[in-house]
């Protein structure tokens, strides 16, 4: 039996030293509608450090500069951290090499290169594409957008009431007419792990290649690439403690260079002339223009932080909150959350209260200063093939504790006192 008891004070039980970490985070010291602020909408974008705030801060005071083009100090020391921030993410990801990353502006970019360069290239009449119905939006709509234009067949696997991927379904619908196959790791929703090595492997045996979602999973837990065994990955910096406006996409190094660029114009040439272009190699010839310069150099020091505490130990905390969430959550009546619990699960609780619209429990949450999101989180095949019109999404990180979710519960039963 889990110990449903919250511990007291102090957060323990993990190698986090959470208390201690919490202080390292600006926005957690606000005040919310009088209530310490209690923010579980992680998923959807992160609060940051201290520490990355300054970087971006540094790039702005001492060396504001374009990056690749100069040869003076302040360009040199742009590019040298600019470069520096792709040489963390290889080995945070553990990519083989630095060149494998391409720098975009969050998980949507990273998936539309993939569609509009890889895709382009070679989806054709009669080829698949196959995603399942737990995908993000942005592991949707472009693939579906790719077969309608190059009049390829968008299948679509099915999820069971468990949450779980229907590996029956996943199964029937994969041959070798796929040509690509598309899969969160980590559902936005009901936090479904999906076993990406094996799905890989199996749209491999058919000549597919893989793209996996990281958006979720690479801010929780450990990810090596090379054991996930994937082609692509994308994920989004602003999910792991980094900046808004940068994304990461990684692809095999032998893809990345049979593909077109996406995107053309400066910065991502080797050779112009009037007659011909000639692109430079990748990464680069993917990163088309002056990019967000400050936000790539804050990613960096993004990682560097999660490093200091260690993702293991990360996803060891957020495995203990959501135990808790979710035992505390299933003690509530006319409480259903998306998706059974299973060992492991990260701290993810989408939920739908028998007696109150989402939007009006957010709003309620709200008031009592707990931050959380109420909609389709960009899923709307998932909630429309598990029955739902909307949902209500309790998602957690690093800093967050035992006591927060004890003020989250406590504000839900004042939802049930008021409209049950
Ligand atoms: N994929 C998943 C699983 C997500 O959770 C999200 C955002 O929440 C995305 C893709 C899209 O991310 P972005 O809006 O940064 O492109």
């Amino acid at each position: 039996m889990m110990n449903s008891e919250s511990p007291a004070g102090a957060e323990v039980g993990t190698a986090l030293d959470v208390n201690r970490l919490r202080k390292d985070f600006p926005a957690l010291r606000r005040m919310v509608n009088g209530h310490p602020l209690v923010y579980f909408d992680n998923t959807a974008a992160t609060l940051k450090p201290q520490s990355v705030i300054d970087s971006i801060s540094r790039v702005y005071s001492d060396y504001p500069a374009n990056v690749h083009r100069g040869i003076h100090m302040l360009s040199e020391e742009a590019t040298n951290a600019y470069e520096e921030a792709r040489v963390k993410v290889a080995r945070f990801l553990n990519a083989r090499e630095p060149d494998e990353i391409v720098y975009t502006l969050n998980t949507t970019d990273s998936i539309n290169h993939i569609a509009g360069s890889w895709g382009e290239a070679n989806i054709g009449p009669g080829d698949e594409v196959l995603v399942t119905d737990m995908e993000h939006h942005a592991n949707f709509v472009p693939w579906q957008q790719l077969c309608m234009r190059k009049g390829a067949k968008f299948q679509v696997a099915h999820v069971l009431s468990s949450g779980q991927l229907d590996r029956e379904d996943f199964d029937s619908k994969l041959n070798e007419r796929t040509k690509l196959v598309a899969c969160a790791h980590v559902s936005n929703v009901s936090a479904v792990v999906n076993p990406i090595r094996e799905l890989a492997e199996q749209a491999h045996r058919v000549g597919a290649i893989f793209v996996a979602d990281c958006a979720q999973s690479v801010p929780h837990m450990p990810v090596d690439l090379q054991a996930l065994g994937a082609d692509f990955i994308a994920c989004s910096a602003y999910k792991f403690l980094a900046p808004f406006g940068v994304g990461i996409l990684w692809g095999r190094r032998e893809l990345l260079d049979s593909m077109p660029p996406y995107r053309t114009g400066g910065n991502m040439i080797a050779e112009v002339s009037r007659e011909h272009t000639r692109f430079n190699v990748a990464p680069h010839k993917f990163e088309a223009g002056t990019p967000s310069i400050a936000d790539v150099i804050g990613m960096g020091a993004a990682i560097d932080y999660l490093e200091q505490w260690g993702m293991q130990a990360i996803y060891e905390h957020e495995v203990e909150l959501s135990r808790y969430m979710h035992e505390r959550l299933a003690d509530m009546p006319g409480v259903r959350v998306i998706g059974d619990w299973f060992p492991g699960k990260p701290a993810i609780a989408s939920f739908h209260l028998d007696y109150a619209h989402p939007h009006d429990v957010a709003q309620f949450l709200n008031e009592e200063g707990v931050a959380v999101r109420s909609g389709l989180h960009c899923a709307e095949p998932l909630h429309c093939a598990l029955g739902l019109s909307s949902s209500t999404r309790a998602s957690l990180y690093l800093y967050n504790t035992h006591d927060e979710i004890d003020r989250m519960i406590a504000a839900i039963k004042t939802v049930e006192e008021i409209f049950a």
